[in-house]
């Protein structure tokens, strides 16, 4: 390394505000970066925090620094954690705006013990028993991570397990399959319940032709998980600067350039944690290995006990329904439903009402006691799905000290724990298990996995229009 003084922005020990307003129509797909010091979207989740705990300021100097890790969602956070926690190693965190301002702050909140968007069925088809047996073991072992890591965050967790409820009868068979899968080879003790046991000791969702209960779901306040990673990286010795957006990359001599506004980074090493924000220019190596897809939350005024008891909300466990276009629901710890789905193919498309207003008819659909009700927040964001729905943690070069992790497909929150984890360790030279995810990079969009996964999509956008139409079809329809 050389030896350049190490200066950085003076701490000012309060949270760097917002420098530009919230763009509500930005896509990953077209802008060159994420912006600089984009305010949060009006989330739930930002509303409710409180303030945001003091950050390092944007990079205002060239500096020197062995790891620099882009981006401060939940993976930046997480693996900075870990890399100070199990390695000594003092990571510089680059986030283009506020601090999590992507994904971080914007999703469900629902811990699920799950990676990317298969289910164990599937993983059996695609590795073989063996491997899919293993990547249990890592999801379960993530579990663990993240109950570790948030004990000491307050960040209002509703434990008890994930409600995965059948959207109409016909969908029963593929469940009590999948529930049998899961207890008899995976040794995981999910149960089917029938229609009325959903509807009478968890929730009268009227939808519900059913459910398969899982043991492991939490959901958490996704702001206070985030602030409280922000906390704990920097308690450790990360430095965690937003507003500072990487916008060029070079790499000379084993050494990284990473280009922010205020100076370069010079880095020996770079983890990417960039979810479903990273821009196509960020690194060769990644260009058109991810599909950011749009996904729409809504959270209603806290509900009268009248309306808890008209849906007869039983349980404030994390929920999902079987959808493939799936909507996420729960009733939170102050009395409100959060609900979200599928958004706009575009971001200039995103801000239309219309969007909402499905949401809100579908709200109805599920809860008619809640016709009307008062919707407080509604907001949207990019999940990072890879085209053949697992996430990577991997170095794409063996020759270049650059590592990934990213393609969680909208199952991010507890696994961006492990993930960091797993990503601390590659970077410290530690190596990670041996499993795909860990061994392969993000492929490329691939038709034949569309096929056999029947999820989202190895499409891109020109065909994602039809695809979705096609799933609403195989949804509701046929
Ligand atoms: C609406 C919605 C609902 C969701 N619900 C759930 C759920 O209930 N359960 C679940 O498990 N998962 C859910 N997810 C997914 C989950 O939120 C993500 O998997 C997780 O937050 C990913 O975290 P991350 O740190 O990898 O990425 P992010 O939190 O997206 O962070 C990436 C950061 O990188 C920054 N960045 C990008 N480019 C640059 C650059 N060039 N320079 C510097 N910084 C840069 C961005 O500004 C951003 O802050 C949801 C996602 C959305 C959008």
């Amino acid at each position: 390394m050389d030896t350049l003084t190490q200066k950085r922005a003076v701490n000012t020990g309060r949270a760097t505000g917002p420098s530009t307003a919230y763009d509500p129509a930005y896509d990953p797909l077209i802008a060159s970066t994420p912006g600089q010091g984009r305010d949060y979207a009006p989330t739930y989740w930002i509303g409710t925090a409180g303030d945001p705990p003091p950050d390092d300021g944007p990079i205002t100097h060239d500096i020197d620094v062995d790891v620099a890790i882009i981006g401060s969602g939940f993976t930046g956070l997480t693996t900075a954690i870990f890399l100070a926690q199990e390695y000594g190693i003092k990571a510089t965190v680059l986030e283009a705006n506020r601090v999590s301002w992507g994904c971080s702050t914007r999703n469900g909140g629902q811990a699920q013990c799950a990676s990317g968007r298969l289910k164990r069925s599937q993983w059996i088809a695609r590795y073989g028993l063996d491997t899919a047996l293993r990547m249990h073991e890592e999801v379960c072992a993530g579990m663990e991570t993240f109950k570790n890591l948030i004990k000491d965050i307050d960040c209002d967790p509703q434990p008890g397990g994930h409600l995965y409820i059948a959207h109409r009868p016909k969908a029963m068979p593929a469940l009590e399959k999948e529930a049998k899968i899961l207890r008899e080879v995976f040794n995981y003790d999910a149960r089917i319940l029938d229609a009325d046991t959903v509807k009478r000791e968890y929730v009268d969702d009227k939808e519900a032709a059913g459910a398969m209960h899982e043991p492991e779901g939490i959901g958490i306040h996704a702001g206070k998980l985030a602030f409280g990673y922000l906390k704990k990286a920097r308690a450790l010795g990360a430095k965690v600067h937003p507003s500072s957006p990487v916008m060029g990359w070079e790499t000379r001599n084993g050494v990284h350039y990473l280009k922010t506004p205020g100076g370069i980074v010079r880095a020996r090493a770079v983890g990417i944690a960039t979810g479903g924000y990273t821009s196509q220019g960020l690194h060769s190596q990644l260009k058109n290995r991810l599909l950011p897809i749009l996904s729409n939350s809504i959270v209603t005024r806290p509900l009268t006990q009248a309306e808890i008891d008209a849906c007869n909300f039983r349980t404030t466990q994390v929920i999902t329904d079987t959808r493939i276009l799936r909507h996420y629901y729960r009733l939170m710890p102050d009395g409100r439903v959060q609900i979200g789905s599928r958004s706009a193919i575009t971001g200039h498309d995103a801000p239309e009402d219309k969007y909402k207003q499905f949401l809100i008819r579908d709200l109805h659909r599920k809860f008619p006691a809640l016709e009307g009700i008062q919707i407080d927040y509604s907001w949207w964001g990019w999940v990072d799905v890879s085209h053949d729905m697992m996430p990577r943690i991997y170095q794409p070069d063996p020759k270049q000290t650059i590592y990934y992790a990213l393609g969680y497909g909208g199952n991010g929150v507890m696994y961006s724990a492990q993930a960091g984890r797993r990503l601390a360790a590659s970077i410290a030279g530690k190596g990670t298990p041996d499993l795909p995810i860990f061994r392969s990079k993000l492929p490329f969009p691939n038709v034949r996995e569309v096929v056999e996964s029947e999820l989202f999509a190895p499409f891109r956008r020109f065909g994602q229009w039809w695809l979705y139409r096609w799933y609403h079809l195989k949804d509701e329809v046929i």
